[in-house]
């Protein structure tokens, strides 16, 4: 059994929340044999997302777990506000993830200029403090693509970002959150998954729960190499992958 806690039903903004736009999301999630499929978009499309919508096409596929959360946009001086968007609505789970490092998209193509005017290793560190200081707030239950910072292959020694990356699991376990295996860094120019093979294997031997994401922005996308992800984790000795219902983390097996 797999999951995908991480679908876009909006893309990038760029789309309406109808049923018929929802539906073949809910159909290739069943060709791939998800038990649950998690719908996390962007907190800025907040006010066009149509939650009605899921408790329908709940009834309509009611052999698939629909678990509704959201992706926040973690920005230090905004945790206020992210906590009374938490607060006023009823989401199975909340993504915490770092795209911006004050107001620099670090992950945008269009805004790769900037990276001339970092030390990569200043970069890096800043990243993985930005990283902490999100993990920290207690507001999020999955961790978002850890190791973002790598997307466009700028890179600073591995051994570096094991060591920035320490604390960040250490917080995560602390706050008895999940950390996501997103494919989606796969079809970015680093070509590799979130995070990184040796910072999973650190997160395994955390006993830190660990969920399956594709961070798929259209349905063609779902659930893309969870098989392969299961097998990662099943070589590692992982017996169960974790999902959210109501805010609570439930355990789901492998098998
Ligand atoms: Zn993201
Ligand atoms: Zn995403």
């Amino acid at each position: 059994m797999t999951v995908d806690y991480h679908v876009h039903s909006l893309g990038h903004g760029d789309r309406k929340h109808i049923i018929s736009e929802l539906r073949p999301f809910l159909d290739k999630a069943k060709t791939m044999g998800l038990k649950d499929i998690g719908f996390a978009d962007h907190d800025r499309y907040l006010d066009n997302i149509n939650f009605k919508n899921y408790e329908e096409l709940s009834r309509e596929y009611s052999h698939i777990n629909i678990r509704v959360g959201l992706e926040f946009e973690y920005f230090p001086h905004l945790v206020y506000e992210m906590s009374r968007v938490i607060q006023r609505h009823n989401f199975d789970y909340t993504i915490g993830s770092v795209h911006f490092l004050g107001d620099w998209n670090f992950d945008h193509p269009d805004h790769m200029n900037q990276y001339k005017k970092w030390n990569v290793e200043d970069f890096y560190t800043k990243y993985f403090q930005t990283v902490l200081g999100c993990i920290e707030t207690g507001l999020f239950n999955i961790a978002g693509h850890i190791d973002l910072a790598k997307v466009f292959n700028y890179r600073v020694e591995q051994t570096k970002v094991l060591k920035l990356i320490e604390p960040v699991l250490a917080e995560i376990k602390l706050q008895s959150m999940a950390m996501e295996i997103n494919t989606g860094g796969l079809y970015k120019p680093v070509n590799e998954i979130y995070p990184s093979m040796d910072i999973i294997k650190m997160a395994v031997k955390r006993d830190i729960p660990l969920t399956i994401s594709s961070d798929a922005h259209r349905f063609e996308d779902v659930g893309r190499n969870s098989g392969m992800v299961v097998e990662i984790l099943k070589e590692l000795g992982v017996k169960w992958v974790a999902g959210f219902n109501k805010g609570h983390m439930v355990e789901i097996p492998l098998d």
